[in-house]
């Protein structure tokens, strides 16, 4: 068994709780056609077997990280009701839980006073950060790392803002150098410093790129889509500690609950440190908003209709573990991270592997030795492959020749990019499975 079904009968029981709350109300008898769906059910039981079992150890590919049970079931319950977040008519508990939790999220990177709501993602998450900082510096470019999410590229294109990428060391982290030599030849508005990078959670040095905008003022904003949590991991290398120690000082940070905070998809989050950004979201619909003085979210929201369970999830999983130090979710992420550095050991002493650097988050990423780039790419893609054989699922990812030649993987560079391997041990179990993954990986 894969699957935790041990839970299952407490959405039964908590549903009648929540029924209970409107029992002043006639009855009303809901037709279900209990055998339809039952045969439809099955159905899609049957089809969605076919799938990577993402929610096994044995998948240390994509980031995906499995909901915990809590955010399932909360999510679940909340979908009888199924409020909307966009306005407190929509759904008033739920409103009020997104706040909580999205204060929760703000605690964590340092901010008391904020502005921030929840969103479909981190690209959504993103977008509303580039389009605040557009609206505030009209005019102005967007400067990213190479490494940084293609997102923001694109959305600089919807923008209809210049962006400019910036090069990358060998880690994959942003060249505090070159940037400062965009900052003097371009009208640069918004910096984006990425938290974790999406192919190899690499941590750009937010530290030493601030001082760079007491000379040249820009706005700062983070992408911590995947590596926000890790704020609350204490075990980090030292140059990876500062940078997520700078966070309280920048202007707007994305985090995704739905990829390390065990939430379903659906879950970004934008934070600003200022909240009177909010009245750039300012628009005049007449159809919302009649009911309470509170804040509806809607007004602080480029998205209209949001599930507010995807807030109630949210909540109840950090009533139950707390996004702080020292917590029981913060040792989730250590275990994952111990079990990333674990791997890299393990693959550092072969000499068929060649790893691209000491992971400084979670994620490993490794290239095949061979005497060319393109055979380095074949072997990589033929080694995914004989590991899903194996069950292990892990995941490729294509990296510059900057980034593998200094690890010494090929010879000859017959290629500019090479294929790698790449390892995201997310969840808290692959500390206790490493050794039998890369048991099945030496095999
Ligand atoms: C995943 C990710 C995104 C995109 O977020 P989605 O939730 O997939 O829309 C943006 N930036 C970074 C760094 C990411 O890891």
């Amino acid at each position: 068994m894969t699957f935790d079904h041990e839970t299952l009968p407490l959405l039964a029981e908590a549903l009648k709780d929540l029924d209970a709350g409107f029992d002043r109300l006639p009855e009303v008898t809901p037709r279900v056609d209990v055998e339809g769906i039952r045969r439809v059910l099955n159905e899609v039981a049957e089809r969605l077997r076919d799938n990577y079992p993402y929610q096994h150890p044995q998948y240390i590919g994509q980031m995906l990280k499995p909901p915990h049970p809590v955010a399932r079931l909360a999510y679940s319950l909340a979908m009888f009701v199924n409020p909307n977040n966009h306005a407190m008519d929509g759904g008033r508990a739920s409103s009020r839980m997104e706040k909580e939790a999205v204060a929760g999220l703000a605690r964590m990177v340092g901010w008391e006073e904020h502005l921030g709501h929840l969103c479909s993602g981190g690209t959504m998450a993103n977008f509303e950060a580039l389009w605040v900082a557009r609206e505030l510096q009209p005019g102005k470019a967007v400067a990213a790392s190479s490494q940084a999410h293609y997102t923001h590229s694109r959305l600089s294109s919807v923008l209809q803002v210049p962006f400019h990428p910036v090069p990358v060391d060998a880690r994959g982290r942003m060249d505090v150098d070159a940037l400062e030599k965009l900052l003097q030849s371009e009208s640069i508005g918004t910096v984006v410093v990425t938290l974790g990078t999406t192919a190899a959670g690499t941590v750009d040095p937010l530290d030493r790129i601030l001082p760079l905008r007491e000379k040249y003022g820009f706005r700062l904003h983070v992408d911590a889509a995947y590596g926000g949590y890790f704020r609350l991991v204490e075990d980090l290398r030292e140059e990876t500690a500062r940078a997520f120690a700078a966070i309280p000082a920048v202007d707007s940070v994305v985090i995704d609950p739905h990829k390390h905070g065990l939430q379903p998809y659906g879950c970004g989050c934008v934070l600003f440190r200022d909240p009177s950004v909010g009245r750039i979201y300012r628009h005049d619909s007449p159809y919302t908003y009649f009911t309470s003085d509170e804040l509806h979210l809607g007004e602080i929201s480029l998205e209209c209709s949001r599930p507010g369970a995807a807030a109630v999830a949210l909540w109840a999983t950090q009533q139950l573990l707390p996004p702080v130090r020292g917590g029981e979710f913060a040792a989730g992420l250590e275990q994952g991270r111990a079990a990333a550095l674990e791997l890299h050991e393990w693959l550092s002493g072969d000499s068929r592997f060649v790893p691209l650097m000491e992971p400084e988050l979670d994620i490993v990423v490794w290239a095949m030795w061979a005497e060319t780039a393109s055979e380095s790419s074949r072997r990589a893609r033929a080694f995914f492959a004989e590991a899903e054989r194996r069950d292990v699922y892990l995941a490729l990812a294509s990296f510059p020749r900057g980034m593998v030649e200094p690890a010494g993987a090929v010879g000859d560079w017959d290629d500019e990019s090479v294929v790698c391997l790449r390892a995201c041990a997310m969840k808290p179990e692959h500390r206790e499975w490493m050794r039998a993954i890369a048991g099945r990986l030496e095999a």
